[in-house]
């Protein structure tokens, strides 16, 4: 069996055989680059190795011929103390562990040939540099000697002498020697002599480490497979260390961190391999070695040219120069961060590197979620108070604060993070005027994180080792007692919060970015609307791409100081005469929003969604109001007042429900109080109308919640017609009618449903409630933790839609309402709907949109792209 590639025999197709480093190595040597001779030992040797604990049959006479080839290209051989040949061992897995694994350097040295070596060279110090460092290496290495010790040796003689390493003396040097020896014998050691030993315990050594606790542990966390096994490349030495005209580096194609087409490089002169990495000395850049040593410099700086374009990538890659001469020690493709990500995806192809579709598939959408909000910039060294999950990016600073009441009282002059054990529908008017959210329960999907995404506010939830106290409003965390207004970051993006403010840095969609978009754009079928329930947010909806509304909530719009008495009034009415009163004012209110949401999306469709929420949503709590009406009652006063709080109270009893959910909500309101969505329907068209005659084009689609009967629809729309008919002029408007589909039923009729809409937009918060049958409200705090750490879920399905569940009911509903009615539009609402998977699926089941949070609306744009590649 075949163990043993020489570089030349390799190339990067090999890399589960040759590792990534190996498969490197050989592809460069393939395109010409200055490679040292080598060879590599298969992962197939490495897995017989670790199984059978020897060497499989032949490997070790193969590794012996490809090293007496080398010798003969390189004229010298291993261990001969005239001439002496040395190698690395060096590991290299198929997929980047960095530093996982462990490398020998100069394998080769003994006592005889450092001399051949230093009189070859005529170089002594460099020699006995280089010996010194294989005893170290080798015996950290191969038998596990504290590292500690070594440096402990090296530091003690740089007191002494009062310089630094590599100013070190040979008869330094040679001390230096003797007292790794004396380490050796003191863990009963002895160094080799004999190079084979060496090379057979350093081969040993490499396969092993792939079984190191670290190795292992970064595997697990990485999801990398057990059996991949690494490979050895054994590489010719060259040497950074022969003198002020010797280096060794690391560079990257481009720089890492802005993605800026320059060279990026570190180096070290008269040092080798590991020096630059271990920050032992303070490397120099780039611009050091254009003047230092200008040929090696215009070789490097081709190097890195051939190789992006043989890549098609930004390279990572290790050199060393030896003599002024350039060789490359490694390449593989390089990290970077998500801004550099983009500049580099657009660059390449405007350079011509790679296709649009490269470019756009060379990002992940996600990236902009990190990159749009602003980012905390520590230095590493700040000490959090705690951790919780990172629910929504970025970064918010503010003084604390317990209560919504209480932020809404402090109002907008100051800049508050809102504390509370978890959030509820109640508190949402309040997180509307704080910077961020930090809670002590919930998980990714519980309210506190859905609305700190819809609102594009950060928030850290389920820190579980914080107490939040609401009587005494303090909080506890690691000992530590935090009152009102003491000033906390919290950063959505790591889910780490700190004491005091921390520096942060502001985002922008660069012009990188913007060109990104307009290739995704180009390249997508699926459009991208958004979900925005104010004027404000659907403005930054089109600043960020929206092509229209997918859903304007109204409830919101009943909301606020004046409304909501008239709002109450109408749901404590008797009689349907004394409701339409109360209809006919909020009538200009409702057509006054739709005002300002229609000039925003001029030109866009505008999806509005009919009253949706159960109506005891829009009252106070029973414990508000029995304070209320005993404090009436031990205050005396007024009896009219009195007889308001009972009647309300009234109101509120009747409305209880044991199931809001699957309760009296959506078109169920509608149909028994259709007055309701009359006055809705009217100010939606009257504001249509008025818009229109500005000589704005505006496309209003109306949309019914909850249907799960085509007859609930049927009858509706029948009225509705009528209703949006009646207003005048309302001929003139392009407007629709449509339904949310979120209740399974209504996916299983859906060809009878779409006989009555023009547009179907699938409701998924709802329609995985309904499906699965979990409460959203509770599933979150109470087991679907539980459900994902123990597998019975794979994704939370209320984050990214159950493709094999709720998926098939919405492919069914595309296909049955298409069916019956061919122009039948089709798009997603649900928090879902900006979720990269959900979105590859919308696009495979054929949906025509899907709208998402104006946040994620350029994550949406590159996700359906990506999806249509
Ligand atoms: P790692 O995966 O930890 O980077 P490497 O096998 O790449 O380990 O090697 C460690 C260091 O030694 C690197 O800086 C590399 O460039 C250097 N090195 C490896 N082989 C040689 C060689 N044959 N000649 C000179 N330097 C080498
Ligand atoms: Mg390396
Ligand atoms: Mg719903």
């Amino acid at each position: 069996k075949k163990y043993i590639y020489l570089f030349e025999e390799g190339g990067k197709e090999l890399v589960d055989l040759l590792g990534g480093k190996g498969a490197g190595l050989a592809e460069m040597t393939k395109i010409g680059l200055n490679v040292p001779p080598g060879f590599t030992i298969t992962t197939e040797a490495c897995i017989d190795f670790l199984r059978d604990g020897n060497f499989p049959k032949g490997m070790m006479e193969q590794t012996m011929d490809a090293l007496h080839m080398i010798e003969e290209k390189v004229s010298r051989k291993f261990g001969n103390p005239e001439n002496p040949l040395l190698v690395s061992v060096r590991s290299g897995a198929p997929v980047s562990m960095p530093g996982m694994m462990d490398t020998v350097l100069n394998v080769g040295l003994n006592d005889e040939t450092v001399k051949g070596l230093a009189f070859m060279t005529d170089n002594e110090r460099f020699a006995l540099d280089a010996y010194r460092r294989l005893i170290q290496m080798f015996g950290e290495i191969v038998y596990g000697l504290p590292h500690e010790e070594f440096r402990g040796l090296i530091e003690k003689v740089k007191r002494e002498k009062g310089y630094d390493e590599d100013k070190f003396t040979t008869s330094d040097i040679t001390e230096i020697i003797k007292g790794e020896n004396e380490i050796y014998r003191k863990h009963k050691k002895s160094f080799p002599q004999d190079p084979q030993e060496q090379l057979v315990e350093s081969i040993k050594a490499v396969f092993n480490s792939w079984n190191s606790r670290r190795a292992k542990t970064y595997r697990e966390i990485n999801h990398i497979p057990e059996n991949m096994g690494t490979a050895v490349s054994i590489v010719t030495m060259v040497f950074g260390n022969m003198g002020s005209d010797s280096a060794t580096g690391v560079a990257f194609t481009r720089d890492p961190n802005t993605g800026e087409k320059r060279i990026f490089a570190e180096y070290l002169t008269n040092a080798q391999g590991e020096d630059v990495v271990a920050g032992i000395r303070t490397p120099k850049y780039i611009d050091d070695m254009k003047m230092e040593m200008p040929q090696a410099y215009s070789d490097l700086i081709r190097m890195c040219d051939i190789l992006e374009h043989h890549y098609r990538d930004m390279q990572d890659i290790e050199f060393t120069i030896e003599r002024g001469k350039l060789y490359m020690l490694q390449t593989r493709t390089g990290k970077r961060s998500a801004k550099a990500a983009i500049r580099i995806a657009v660059e390449m192809y405007e350079e011509g590197i790679i296709s649009e579709e490269e470019a756009i598939m060379r990002v992940t959408p996600e990236i902009f979620d990190r990159i749009l909000h602003p980012q905390v910039k520590t230095n590493g060294k700040e000490t959090p108070l705690g951790k919780g999950l990172a629910a929504s990016p970025g970064a918010a600073i503010g003084s604390i604060v317990f209560s919504s009441e209480r932020a809404i009282e402090l109002g907008k002059s100051k800049k508050m993070i809102l504390v509370r054990p978890e959030t509820t529908a109640d508190d949402v008017r309040g997180m509307a005027v704080c910077e961020g959210f930090l809670t002590q329960k919930g998980g990714m999907t519980s309210h506190a994180a859905v609305v700190a995404r819809a609102m594009g506010k950060p928030a850290v939830v389920g820190v579980e080792t914080m107490h939040v106290d609401t009587t005494n409003n303090t909080l506890t965390i690691n000992g530590k007692t935090l009152h009102e207004g003491d000033v906390v970051t919290i950063d959505g993006t790591s889910g780490l919060f700190y004491l005091g403010e921390l520096p942060v840095e502001k985002p922008e969609i660069d012009k990188f970015s913007k060109k990104l978009l307009e290739l995704a754009d180009k390249n997508r079928k699926l459009g991208v609307r958004a979900n925005a329930n104010t004027p404000e947010e659907a403005h930054l909806a089109r600043e960020n791409g929206a092509e229209g509304i997918g859903l304007a909530r109204t409830e919101r719009m009943f909301l606020g100081n004046e409304r909501i008495p008239i709002m109450r009034s109408m749901i404590m009415s008797e009689s349907k005469e004394e409701r339409q009163k109360y209809l006919e004012q909020l009538l200009p209110m409702q057509i006054s929003d739709f005002v300002e949401f229609f000039k925003t999306m001029e030109g866009y469709p505008v999806i509005i969604r009919l009253l949706d929420p159960p109506l005891h949503e829009f009252l106070p709590d029973k414990e508000t109001i029995l304070n209320k009406i005993y404090e009436i009652k031990s205050g005396k006063n007024g009896s009219d007042e009195l007889q308001y709080y009972e009647k309300l109270l009234k109101t509120v009893r009747d409305l209880e429900e044991f199931n809001p959910m699957l309760g009296f909500r959506g078109c169920r309101v509608g149909l028994v109080y259709p007055e309701i969505y009359d006055m809705q329907v009217r100010a939606i068209m009257e504001a249509a109308v008025r818009v229109q005659k500005e000589g704005r084009r505006i496309m209003p689609e109306i949309m019914i919640p909850l249907v799960g009967h085509h007859n609930e629809l049927k009858i509706l729309m029948e009225r509705l017609e009528k209703t949006a008919k009646s207003v005048k002029d309302s001929d003139q408007v392009d407007y629709k009618f449509g339904t949310m589909i979120e209740i399974p039923r209504a996916c299983v009729t859906a060809d009878k449903i779409a006989k009555y809409a023009d547009f179907f937009s699938f409701g998924t918060n709802d329609l995985t409630q309904m499906t699965f049958g979990y409460s959203r409200d509770d599933a979150e705090g109470k087991f679907m933790f539980f459900y994902l750490e123990n597998g019975i879920l794979e994704k939370d399905p209320f984050s990214s839609v159950d493709e094999d569940g709720v998926g098939e009911l919405m492919r069914m509903a595309v296909e049955k309402g298409r069916k019956s009615n061919e122009k039948l539009e089709v798009g997603i609402c649900g928090e879902q709907g900006g979720d990269p998977d959900t979105i590859y699926f919308c696009h495979k089941i054929g949906l025509d949109y899907v709208s998402a949070s104006p946040y994620r609306i350029p994550i949406a744009r590159l996700a359906a792209a990506r999806a249509n590649i």
